[in-house]
């Protein structure tokens, strides 16, 4: 099923290939609504916040309908600050990875205006720039829009915030409303209606909702962690909790495998399951979680929509999932037939918008978790195994272990040692 549903969208094959390098497995809901529409040629206004994907949702078309190798821009990509003019850039030279003739060139004020002007000179098909830095270069004669093909405008609510307002009239001048227009904005308040009344042909309106209610009987917690420590902390509430099968999510295939290897030499059992294996293997991998072979199952949302197992104690987030409505399925894994269940979602202090976005949502806030430390798994594993001496005791069954053992207590050794030391082996194992 490698990238199926991408090429539905009408996405050209090399684009489909960088998309499979960055191990998107289908396209979120932004992506499946505005791509055609985009490539059909319409103006269109995508109500979506950050997170939810739009960036592939509007640059795989700019990158597919460039004007490959011409010397005047074709696209032009409007962003309310630098940092979300670099960030896009990366994104669309990713996925013009194997497109040739496709160069896309920051222009953003805070740079030296040589080094952009050298980039625009050499020619470049797509430009993302702030609405400042865009203006200077227009005046100067040294950014042309004759040939504008797009026009996008990302987070375009943020952008009237700043004051841009002015500067993007004059952009959208520029254009003679020659261009196609698609808008990307959280919000879609008045102000941007009029633009859209006053440059726009009969938009598209297109809203990613995602309101759905989660489950009762989940726990739901978060735990704010650094990239670095995710998979640490992640093993430390493994090791500390007694779950029997864990679900973990991942966004895309590639941080998949990644998370399964560093948690099989961790000394899990973990196996992943994504859409770049065969039925087959998947088929086998289920097989394995569900007779309990498999404690640890690393999925992707595509992946993961088929699972119907009933004895899943926990859903872990690695990532934040794309799209709220992703979170509730997620979760929806765990506490099935009247079990009970836990949901934990990890995250890097920067993402913490996305979560209280989600929490928005789900109309539910999530309970904060601190990392456990390494004294808590101790500590917790130290409770667990205790109790677990006394059922096996209870049990009864040992005389076997106790003929194996009892040689040790002619030696310098009592009885207390022997169990101390087991108990030492198994704490730190
Ligand atoms: P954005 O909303 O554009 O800021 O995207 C948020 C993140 O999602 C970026 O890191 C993208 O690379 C990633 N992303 C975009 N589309 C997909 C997809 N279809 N599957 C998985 N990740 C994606």
């Amino acid at each position: 099923m490698k990238n199926s549903a991408f090429s539905e969208l009408g996405i050209q094959p090399e684009i489909l290939k960088a998309i499979n390098e960055m191990g998107f497995e289908a396209p979120t809901s932004i992506q499946s609504k505005c791509i055609p529409a985009i490539l059909e040629g319409k103006d269109l206004v995508g109500q979506a916040q950050t997170g939810t994907g739009k960036t592939a949702a509007f640059g795989i078309p700019a990158i597919q309908q460039a004007n490959k190798g011409s010397k005047i821009p074709s696209v032009l990509i409007l962003c309310p600050t630098r940092e979300l003019a670099i960030q896009v850039t990366g994104e669309l030279i990713k996925l013009a990875r194997h497109t040739n003739g496709v160069f896309t060139v920051p222009v953003y004020g805070g740079q030296p205006i040589s080094r952009q002007l050298k980039a625009l000179k050499k020619g470049a098909q797509i430009v993302v720039g702030t609405p400042g830095r865009v203006i200077d270069h227009l005046k100067r004669g040294t950014l042309r829009l004759n040939n504008l093909q797009k026009l996008i405008l990302d987070e375009a609510d943020e952008m009237l915030n700043m004051g841009f307002r002015e500067d993007i009239e004059k952009v959208l001048e520029y254009t003679e409303g020659k261009a196609q227009t698609v808008m990307f904005s959280a919000t879609v308040p008045k102000a941007i209606k009029r633009l859209m009344e006053k440059f726009m042909t009969d938009p598209e309106m297109v809203r990613v909702e995602g309101r759905a209610e989660t489950a009762e009987h989940i726990e739901q917690y978060s735990m704010e962690v650094r990239d670095s420590m995710r998979t640490e902390a992640i093993s430390r509430v493994l090791d500390m909790s007694e779950f029997r099968l864990t679900l973990i999510f991942c966004n895309t295939k590639r941080q998949c495998d990644t998370l399964v290897e560093e948690l099989q030499a961790r000394g899990y059992t973990s196996d992943a399951l994504h859409g770049d294996m065969s039925q087959n293997v998947r088929d086998k991998v289920m097989e394995k979680f569900r007779k309990r072979k498999i404690d640890v199952l690393v999925a992707t949302d595509v992946a993961a929509r088929g699972i119907d197992v009933d004895e899943i104690d926990a859903v872990f987030n690695y990532d934040i999932p794309q799209d709220p409505e992703y979170y509730v399925h997620r979760i929806g894994r765990t506490a099935r037939a009247g079990r009970e269940g836990v949901a934990i979602t990890f995250y890097a202090g920067r993402k913490r918008r996305r979560l209280k976005m989600i929490e928005k949502q789900i109309r539910t806030k999530l309970v904060p978790l601190s990392m456990p430390s390494v004294k808590d798994v101790r500590d917790s594993k130290k409770g667990i195994h205790l109790e677990n001496i006394v059922k096996t005791l209870e049990a009864g069954g040992l005389r076997e272990y106790i003929e194996e053992l009892e040689p040790l207590l002619e030696g310098d050794y009592t009885a207390i040692e022997v169990a101390a030391a087991l108990y030492k082996m198994r704490i730190e194992s």
